[in-house]
């Protein structure tokens, strides 16, 4: 069996594991201990407490789906890291570490690309590859935890690709995150990211996942927004903002936007006043983030006293709204600027690094 076709356990909840390891022949009660060293980042042949046969019998069909560190790129100014993951099949993405006064919280891509589009964001200069599964998702925060010695405690969903548009393998993730039996961390430390897939807004109201969800809006106005956003000519805002409205009053969950500010594009008074408009008497807050530099998109960031003045605009018409915190800098770990900078013209790896961290 070639290793594109093995079973990957990571993918796999507990009574998944149970029922695979039952028709190999070996006791249920294994799922549970080989599911507890999959979350510790270990592989099969790593698995002392199965014979070495059993361990033999379960690599011959399937593989612990652990994503293999090529690259890591250490900030020099805060404790951000950039890593950079080879999956199964050779395919690419990243994941970032940040660490904040509340916990270390891990940035998870969740395709290979994104169809998406924005103009502003560097992971639209990716051709899209393809979902990643569960566990490669899942299997970012395993490698990241075990590679740093440290336990995540919040998760975003902000990385490469658009996650309502791999929707039954985020919902899956989610579950293995948030489960007793999986990573065990509460729903309301992970955020979803999303540029406005309405109707998967909508299925994810009914999930009864208590998550944060992020709406990344950038811009009031329709026709504007369609010309940044191209998700907007399929879903335009009065559909999303009936999405967001109904979102809260399903889950209870406040919704954030996020409104990324760009120079002379989305900066001005006049889009203050009309976000303010279309967000008041909504339960929500606002994340703005100076937009990030990515090569050829032209954008620029406003200076602080444009910024400032949004934020005021917004607060004065009673929008709950902060500046968000950069992190990572010096090594491009922000939003908008994942894959191309870790990677040569063809997509290679800038720089191989053997994953040891006395080398990070
Ligand atoms: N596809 C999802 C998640 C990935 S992007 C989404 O669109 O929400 C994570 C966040 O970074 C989004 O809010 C996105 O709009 C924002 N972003 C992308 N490029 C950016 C840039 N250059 N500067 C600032 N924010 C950016």
């Amino acid at each position: 069996m070639d290793g594109e076709k093995k079973i990957r356990l990571l993918d796999l909840r507990t009574g998944e594991i149970a029922s695979f390891v039952k028709e190999l022949g070996m006791p249920e009660y294994r799922a549970k201990q080989i599911m507890g060293r999959l979350l510790l980042g270990d592989d099969i042949g790593d698995m002392t407490s199965l014979s070495k046969a059993d361990r033999e019998k379960i690599s011959s069909v399937a593989v612990s789906g652990i994503p293999e560190i090529v690259l890591v790129r250490q900030s020099k100014l805060d404790e951000t890291a950039k890593f950079l993951f080879k999956l199964d099949d050779g395919v690419l993405v990243e994941a970032v570490l940040m660490k904040y006064s509340y916990g270390y919280s891990v940035c998870v891509s969740s395709q290979a690309g994104c169809r998406m589009g924005c103009r502003f964001c560097a992971s639209s200069g990716i051709a899209f590859s393809r979902n990643l599964t569960p566990g490669e998702i899942l299997g970012q925060i395993v490698a990241v935890n075990k590679y740093k010695d440290i336990k995540i405690g919040h998760v975003v969903i902000m990385g490469i690709g658009e996650p309502l548009d791999n929707y039954d393998n985020i919902v899956k993730f989610l579950r293995l995150v948030t489960s007793p039996e999986g990573l065990n961390i509460s729903a309301r430390k992970v955020s979803l990211s999303t540029c406005g897939i309405v109707p998967n807004i909508r299925r994810l109201a009914e999930e009864n996942i208590p998550l944060t969800l992020s709406v990344s809006l950038h811009n009031p106005f329709d026709s504007e927004r369609s010309e940044i956003m191209p998700v907007n000519k399929i879903y335009p805002l009065d559909e999303l903002f009936k999405a967001c409205r109904d979102y809260v009053k399903t889950t209870g969950r406040r919704v954030t936007f996020e409104y990324s500010l760009i120079s002379g594009v989305n900066d001005s008074k006049r889009h203050a006043e009309e976000l303010a408009r279309r967000l008041s008497h909504m339960q929500c807050h606002v994340n703005l983030i100076p937009v990030n530099k990515v090569k050829g998109t032209g954008f620029e960031r406003p200076d602080r006293t444009s910024i400032e003045r949004f934020a005021g605009y917004l607060e004065e018409k009673g929008v709950p709204a902060t500046v968000r915190r950069e992190l990572g800098r010096d090594i491009s770990a922000a939003c908008g600027q994942l894959r191309k900078s870790m990677t040569d013209e063809a997509g290679n790896p800038a720089v191989i690094h053997d994953g040891n961290p006395g080398n990070a």
